[in-house]
């Protein structure tokens, strides 16, 4: 199963992705993680990723298409995956469509997780993540266990550089901008499916479910 998670910052497509990518074993391709990574290892794409997610910009569209084509070359993405945040604009979504036609390869389901916006500014200002093992929290609606530390693997919570209002409200801008014209790009292909992403993260899931059916 080829699946993309399309939506806003903050609407719960990381949170959604490590239930549906262990359930439906498939791989998690979050090109906002391997900037992330890079960025942390201060590689040369790292170096160059951090001028444009510190600011809440995109990364141009022919460094981060030619990261995911690699990506989905790899051997484990060969019966499917789940891109989350990618693609982010329409140039993007072409060159993934090229990328796969020529490999006689389809997505199946566009899930396109709904959110209103008052909503997606407290999420992303309360959410905490660990920047070990990824796993993400949210201060109200997520704690952890114990205050400040990760529940899988007791290291320390950190918030994202980019979750301060002022990149949250570009990123939201960007969204507006770039994203949200995919939906109808996607809805061309009959490919959108809607998700009701304002409620509790298992209900959501149900939805998700319900919309994927179970084949794993
Ligand atoms: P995205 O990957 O779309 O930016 P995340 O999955 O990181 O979003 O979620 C953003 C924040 O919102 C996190 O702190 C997360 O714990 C919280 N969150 C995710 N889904 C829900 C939900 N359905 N209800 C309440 N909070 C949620
Ligand atoms: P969120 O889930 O909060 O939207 P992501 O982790 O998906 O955040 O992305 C964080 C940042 O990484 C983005 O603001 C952007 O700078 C960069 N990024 C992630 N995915 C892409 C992409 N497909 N194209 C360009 N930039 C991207
Ligand atoms: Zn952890």
């Amino acid at each position: 199963m080829r699946v993309i998670l399309l939506g806003p910052p903050g609407a719960g497509k990381g949170t959604q992705a490590e239930r549906i990518t262990k359930d439906y074993e498939i791989p998690h391709i979050s090109t906002g993680d391997i900037f992330r990574y890079n960025i942390k290892n201060n590689t040369e794409l790292g170096k160059l990723a951090k001028q444009y997610t510190e600011k809440g910009l995109l990364v141009p569209d022919d460094v981060t298409n030619k990261i995911v084509e690699d990506r989905l070359s790899k051997d484990d993405c060969k019966d499917g995956f789940l891109l989350d945040g990618y693609p982010r604009n329409v140039v993007q979504a072409e060159s993934l469509g090229k990328y796969l036609e020529n490999k006689g390869l389809k997505i199946d389901h566009v899930l396109n997780i709904i959110v209103d916006r008052d909503e997606l500014v407290k999420r992303l200002s309360g959410r905490r993540v660990c920047p070990s093992c990824g796993a993400t929290y949210h201060i109200v609606t997520k704690p952890p266990k114990v205050e400040g530390i990760c529940d899988h693997c007791g290291e320390k919570l950190i918030q994202r550089t980019d979750d301060n209002i002022e990149s949250v409200l570009k990123r939201l801008e960007v969204y507006e901008d770039e994203t949200k014209p995919l939906v109808e790009y996607y809805g061309k292909l009959n490919l959108i499916r809607n998700i009701d992403g304002n409620k509790p993260v298992n209900e959501v899931y149900k939805e998700i479910q319900a919309l994927i059916g179970d084949e794993v």
